[in-house]
Order: C-alpha cells, then sequence, then structure tokens
C-alpha cells in the first residue's frame, strides 16, 4: 500500500559535474544578478579568489570569514560587508561553514545565494539556518534562505582531506537514513535516500583509496546532493537531535559526532522502522545495516566512540536529559534508559546493539 503523502519541490537549479563552477558568471546572468559577494572560510581564501577573479566585474569581493556555526558577530559583519559593497546576491563556496553564512545574510537582506559545495554536508539543498550567540545555536527555516542554484563540481573536492571526507560523507548518510523513517517521508524522497545511502558507502573506501579520483569523488559528491536533498525535504529524528545536542552541549565536532553516533541509532530504530531498514538492506547488501555501517566506519579508519572525540563518560546523563526534555520525532520510542545504554555503548565504542 502506498501510504499518504505531501510532496513539496523546492525551486532550485543544480548543476553538476568537473569543470562545471566555470559556469558561475552564465548563471548570474541567467538570474538576473550583477554583483556578487564570494564567501568562505579563511582556508579556502584561495579558492573563493579564483573564483572572484573568474567572475571579473560580476564580483563584489571575497569575504573570507566563515566559521563553524555562524557566530552572530560574524554574521552581522557580513550583512554589514555585503550592504556596503552593494551585493545583490552571494556566492557561497565550502561546506556547511560559508553556506551557512550566505544563508545568515540571506535571512536580513534577502539576497538570493548561489552555493558551490565543497564538503558532502547537504546545508544547500535546505531552508535551515543556523546562528550561534554566546555558546547557544539557535536554527530555524525560512524559504529565502534556500539557495536558487547550486554548482557541484567534483574538482573543487579533490582538496578535501581524507578523514574530514569520510566523516562528512558518514554526516550524509545520516540525513539519508533518517529521511527513511521520517513522519512526512514521500515515496520520491525515499527513492533518492536509498540510492543516496548506497552510492555514499560506495564511494567512501575509493575516496580513501585515492582522495585524487575524480569518478570517486563524483559519486561521492552525487550521493552528497542526493542526501542533502533528503535533509532539505524532511523531518529529522533521534540522531541529528543527538548530534545537536553533544555539539550544542559539549562542542563535539560536527562530522565525526555524527560518523560515531549514527550505526547506534539505526539499531535503536532497527525494530520499528522495517520499511528504512529494507531500503537500506538492498542499498547496502546486507542483513545488519547497522552493523554494516560500524564495520565501514572501522574498515576507513573513522572515530567510532565519543570517548575518542573527548567527551567524558559522566556527561551521558546531561545529553540524555537535554534529548529527552525535547525530542525530535522518532520511529521507536525516546526514552531515558534506551538514549543513556546508546550512549553508553557509543562513548564506548561498542559495536551497536541490534
Ligand atoms: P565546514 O564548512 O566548517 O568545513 C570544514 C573545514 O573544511 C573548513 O576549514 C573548510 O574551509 C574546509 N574545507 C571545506 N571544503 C574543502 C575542500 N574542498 N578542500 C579543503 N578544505 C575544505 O564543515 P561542514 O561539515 O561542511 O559544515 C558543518 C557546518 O554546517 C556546521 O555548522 C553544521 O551545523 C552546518 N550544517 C548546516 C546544515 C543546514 O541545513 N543548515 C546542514 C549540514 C551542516
Amino acid at each position: 500500500m502506498i501510504a499518504p503523502f505531501t510532496y513539496h519541490a523546492p525551486p532550485m537549479r543544480v548543476h553538476f559535474g568537473p569543470g562545471v563552477v566555470a559556469r558561475l558568471s552564465d548563471e548570474l546572468t541567467d538570474l538576473g544578478l550583477r554583483r556578487a559577494l564570494v564567501l568562505c572560510s579563511l582556508e579556502q581564501v584561495h579558492t573563493g579568489q579564483t573564483i572572484a577573479q573568474a567572475l571579473g566585474e560580476r564580483s563584489a569581493g571575497v569575504l573570507a570569514e566563515a566559521r563553524m556555526h555562524v557566530p552572530v558577530e560574524i554574521a552581522q559583519l557580513a550583512r554589514d560587508r555585503a550592504a556596503e559593497l552593494g551585493a545583490d546576491s552571494c556566492v557561497a563556496v565550502g561546506g556547511g561553514s560559508a553556506i551557512g553564512l550566505g544563508k545568515a545574510i540571506a535571512l536580513k537582506h534577502d539576497l538570493p545565494i548561489l552555493a558551490v559545495p565543497t564538503t558532502y554536508a547537504g546545508s544547500e539543498m535546505t531552508p535551515v539556518w543556523g546562528l550561534t550567540e554566546d555558546g547557544r545555536k539557535r536554527t530555524g527555516r525560512d524559504p529565502r534562505v534556500r539557495p536558487v542554484s547550486v554548482l557541484y563540481d567534483p574538482e573543487l573536492t579533490l582538496s578535501l582531506p581524507i578523514p574530514l571526507s569520510l566523516t562528512s560523507g558518514f554526516n550524509a548518510v545520516a540525513h539519508a537514513v533518517e529521511a527513511l523513517y521520517a513522519p512526512d517521508r514521500s515515496p520520491i524522497v525515499s527513492l533518492m535516500a536509498e540510492e543516496a545511502a548506497r552510492a555514499m558507502i560506495e564511494a567512501l573506501p575509493e575516496v580513501a583509496a585515492d582522495g585524487s579520483n575524480v569518478d570517486a569523488r563524483s559519486k561521492a559528491l552525487y550521493a552528497s546532493w542526493l542526501c542533502g536533498a533528503c535533509l532539505g525535504a524532511t523531518t529529522m529524528s533521534l540522531h541529528h537531535k543527538l548530534c545537536h545536542v553533544l555539539g550544542g552541549t559539549l562542542g563535539l565536532p560536527h562530522a565525526p559526532t555524527h560518523a560515531v553516533v549514527l550505526p547506534h541509532v539505526l539499531a535503536y530504530n532497527q525494530k520499528s522502522a522495517p520499511e528504512a531498514i529494507r531500503a537500506l538492506s538492498r542499498a547496502w547488501e546486507c542483513s545488519d545495516p547497522a552493523g554494516r555501517l560500524w564495520e565501514t566506519a572501522g574498515l576507513l579508519g573513522l572515530p567510532r566512540s565519543l570517548g575518542e572525540l573527548g567527551m567524558a563518560e559522566s556527561d551521558v546523563d546531561r545529553v540524555t536529559a537535554e534529548v529527552i526534555a525535547d525530542p525530535y520525532a522518532n520511529p521507536a520510542p525516546v526514552t531515558r534508559d534506551g538514549v543513556e545504554a546508546l550512549l553508553h555503548e557509543a562513548w564506548a565504542g561498542r559495536p551497536p546493539i541490534t
């Protein structure tokens, strides 16, 4: 039986392929835009400047100030700079941090964003923004912050360090996994999620073997597009809630935390999400997707314990309390005992209990 659903197709253009970033100037013209402020992090200033040079008079300048979780001071600086320079749009080049900075400007000045993602985090496909003030991160949804155009150029991901590529890939897979059991899932998003999970788990060992392999990088970036589309289209569950609290409260690193937590949450939900388990079993040709994820993380040399990421075991109670105080929708009931047990296993780096 096809369960009732609602599907909203977002108005957005996606270009994909090696060298596609060269289309950026034409893309601005097609959209009727004249002066784009190029946003990136300091580490990627060279890429930002190269793009600005190629844009010529269509570039309003480069702001290399993007930081993780978008501190409000940086957001304010970027909004002021965009206004001073007369920018009518932003080109955000980089991962979730650069795209998040573009979103912070869009939220205030309504400037359209063109995104050039260079990690697999997926922010470019979502209407979700985040801002951090005094150590607290606020998030919200607003259709104005979803980029109008996204250019996925695998050549720009060749420089992404392998460890970051692999954890970022797991971060992306988490979006697909949770889309498969989301309360607002729909047939087209489930198709995307299954294909996304398949392609990413196939691509990551190839990227690990040779980070300069454009085919492997293309497959991973293609998968990350689909994973991001899943994130933008559905409501996330226990996994994203846990990572939000672990990142926000304890300051654990974003992508590695996703890599450690995901197998445990999938195991937690296994009995309550049979459709999702069937889809992932098909995608990964296995009978135990949670175990398969955990083994893959081990084979790729990824962190598998929260202890390794700097969490103290004594923080389990605090994190559990925050998670159950305001849980996200989840297929299995979110109980204190359940979350506590999950966190102890993930802290110690033991295999997920299915
Ligand atoms: P990031 O954007 O902070 O990038 C991590 C580091 O990698 C940075 O130093 C960056 O300069 C560098 N880098 C990125 N691409 C590179 C490349 N190709 N070559 C060399 N270096 C490169 O990390 P991220 O994991 O992409 O994003 C995490 C942030 O995005 C978090 O703040 C998270 O909350 C947010 N996020 C938001 C959404 C959303 O929908 N709003 C979705 C996913 C993530």
